[in-house]
This record gives C-alpha cells, sequence and structure tokens, in this order.
C-alpha cells in the first residue's frame, strides 16, 4: 500500500504548484530502490487525484536505475539487485548510493500549456 501515501505526496506537491490551474500532466522521477509498481502508483494516483486540479492527469513515470558510488575510489557503478560493497575496494569501501532513491516529481503540465518545475 505504499503507493497509497506516494500518490498523496505527488498530488500534494502538484496541487500546491498548480495554483488552482488543472492539470494536465504530471511528470515523475521514480528511482528503483523506491521499489515502487508503475501501475499500482498509476491506479492510485488516480484515486486520489479526484477532486483535485490532478485529476484526469496523466502521470509520467521514468525509471532511474539504482547506481552506488564508492566513497573511496569514486568509482560508481549500476546495480539490479543492491550489493552494497565496491566490486573494486570490496568490503572496506564505504559506499553510498549514487542515485536510485528518487521520487520527485520532475515537472507538471497545467492547461495553460505552461510547464512549471517545482524546484
Ligand atoms: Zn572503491
Amino acid at each position: 500500500m505504499h503507493e497509497l501515501s506516494l500518490s498523496s505526496a505527488i498530488v500534494n506537491t502538484v496541487v500546491k504548484h498548480a495554483a488552482g490551474r488543472p492539470v494536465t500532466v504530471v511528470s515523475m522521477r521514480v528511482g528503483a530502490l523506491r521499489q515502487v509498481v508503475p501501475d499500482t502508483l498509476d491506479f492510485y494516483f488516480g484515486f486520489v487525484a479526484e477532486g483535485t486540479v490532478c485529476e484526469g492527469a496523466r502521470l509520467e513515470q521514468e525509471l532511474v536505475a539504482a547506481r552506488l558510488r564508492c566513497a573511496g575510489c569514486e568509482r560508481e557503478w549500476e546495480i539490479d539487485v543492491p550489493v552494497f560493497m565496491c566490486p573494486d575496494c570490496g568490503p572496506s569501501g564505504r559506499v553510498e548510493v549514487a542515485a536510485g532513491d528518487e521520487f520527485e516529481v520532475e515537472s507538471i503540465e497545467v492547461e495553460e500549456a505552461e510547464c512549471i518545475a517545482p524546484r
């Protein structure tokens, strides 16, 4: 059910930035580490959007692959299954998530055909 709370977060963000204008498209960047099911997110978005300026808006989801970076050698690599160990430094390396935990509204389109970046 975590897609339901994520959908609420999206709608809240978009409503704030749309300033009363009807929204037609919401573009998202969703990191792979978020483990979001796109169809489920889409479904709940439609549900939560009802009665708001987001009602009827299309939700576009761009999946961002998970990447890790080693603090020791700055090597960065993509992962399918999170294994938090640098291929070069091994267990001694200190690694951090470089990408993949995104969950952000990239842009929205409102009926005046404007494009607004919420950042
Ligand atoms: Zn390393």
